[in-house]
């Protein structure tokens, strides 16, 4: 072994955040996707000039990030149409509109399913038109690709930028830039975890045999019901619109109760009060309960309701300038969080105190939900 080459996350720990693969300045690393279909960066030898770039941008590896207690909190909701996309109350949909609006650019998540094939990744925007695209929550690892790179660019030519992602996903991008931006503003998401692309991929498999054609969109969070109940739709390429209630799908079931996460979601030390965006977004569970006179006076369940806090200087400023129409109403972070557990600890897995065993949760459910798909069998 040449003790000289750099060391990347282990895979219990690695995010996906790839930092590592934006910061190699010769291209050596290369992603491949380990057995349960996520991917893992690794470097490739002949390539590597060891300048450690990779390792010491790791945000698993370093702590170099300032995490913050979130300063305010709020319950809210944008006032615009736009919102009637987004998962919850949609205030990324609304600040996007407004950076754009101002010469700015959004970064964020869209899903592509092209022949049956879906693709969830990163992507830059700078047209209002096209918020629609990175609106609503895929529930499935987003592959960053060398996206940080594009937001280094923007940054360096003075363009207000504004990205998104889960928080790991955070950590890589300020991890990567290295240093403080004034016009960056960072939005997380308050994230339980993420499965791979594969098992999404089996799974439109699946729905598409069920349906007998090809499907042209999912939508993992549907309003056709209003903002609460979880309900997906799925539309086939012959424009037929179906409606799938969570509880009645094993891919969804095992998504909600934390089955087949990626492993390091198990441990993620961003799954708690201490935030690394400007801001922080998530639905605000059980509203009706801990704020209910904000509900009949100021905010509509209908469209959706949106936990906020403000984690930063720029994250006041962030809503003071580009949150002109979202409507907010003060909530204390303790009641936020009472229905939102991955804001103070992450998701259970059973037995991952053990270590080495990643947890009896997440191996049952991989190999059942592998198990039914091979078999042709409901998911
Ligand atoms: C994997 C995942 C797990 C989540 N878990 C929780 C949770 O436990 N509790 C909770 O309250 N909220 C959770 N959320 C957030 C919630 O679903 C909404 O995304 C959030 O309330 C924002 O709603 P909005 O209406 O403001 O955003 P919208 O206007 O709908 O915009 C959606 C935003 O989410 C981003 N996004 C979508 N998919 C991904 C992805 N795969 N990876 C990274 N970014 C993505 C988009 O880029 C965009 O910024 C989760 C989201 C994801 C993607």
């Amino acid at each position: 072994m040449n003790l000289n080459s750099p060391k990347l996350a282990s895979i219990e720990n690695c995010t996906g955040c790839l930092s590592c693969y934006n910061i190699c300045p010769t291209s050596a690393i290369y992603i491949v996707k380990n057995k349960e279909g996520f991917i893992q960066p690794k470097i490739n030898s002949t390539k590597c000039i060891s300048c450690f770039k990779c390792s010491s941008s790791c945000p698993e590896m370093n702590d170099k990030e300032q995490n913050k207690i979130p300063i305010k909190s709020y319950a809210g909701c944008g006032k615009n149409k736009i919102i009637e996309n987004s998962a919850s109350g949609g205030i990324f949909a609304t600040l996007a509109k407004n950076i754009i609006s101002n010469g700015g650019t959004v970064y964020g998540v869209t899903l592509k399913i092209i022949n049956n094939i879906p693709e969830v990744y990163h992507t830059r925007i700078s047209n209002i038109d096209n918020i629609k695209d990175i609106q609503g929550s895929k529930y499935v690892q987003s592959f960053i690709g060398k996206i940080y790179i594009e937001v280094k660019k923007d940054l360096d030519n003075g363009k207000t930028v504004l990205f998104s992602g889960t928080p790991c996903q955070i950590a890589g991008l300020k991890s990567f830039l290295n240093k403080e931006y004034k016009n960056l503003y960072t939005v997380d998401l308050i994230c339980h975890g993420v499965p791979s692309i594969e098992m999404f991929s089996k799974y439109l498999i699946y729905l598409s045999k069920k349906y007998g054609e090809s499907l042209s969109s999912f939508i993992f969070r549907s309003k056709c019901n209003g903002w609460g109940p979880l309900i997906a739709t799925v539309t086939t390429e012959s424009g037929i619109k179906k409606i799938i209630n969570y509880r009645n799908s094993v891919y969804l079931s095992l998504f909600l109760k934390g089955y087949i996460y990626r492993d390091s979601c198990y441990n993620c030390k961003y799954a708690n009060l201490v935030r690394i965006g400007d801001i922080t977004i998530g639905d605000y569970w059980g509203v009706e309960k801990e704020e209910p006179t904000i509900l009949k006076n100021k905010l509509s369940k209908e469209e959706g309701i949106s936990c906020i806090l403000i984690n930063s200087r720029k994250g006041i400023k962030l809503l003071q300038d580009f949150g002109k129409d979202i409507i907010i109403a003060e909530s204390k972070l303790i009641k936020i969080a009472t229905n939102n557990s991955q804001l103070i600890k992450p998701v259970n897995n059973y037995i991952h105190k053990k270590k080495r065993i990643i947890g009896l949760n997440k191996v049952l459910g991989i190999r059942l939900f592998n198990i039914l798909y091979k078999f042709h069998l409901p998911l």
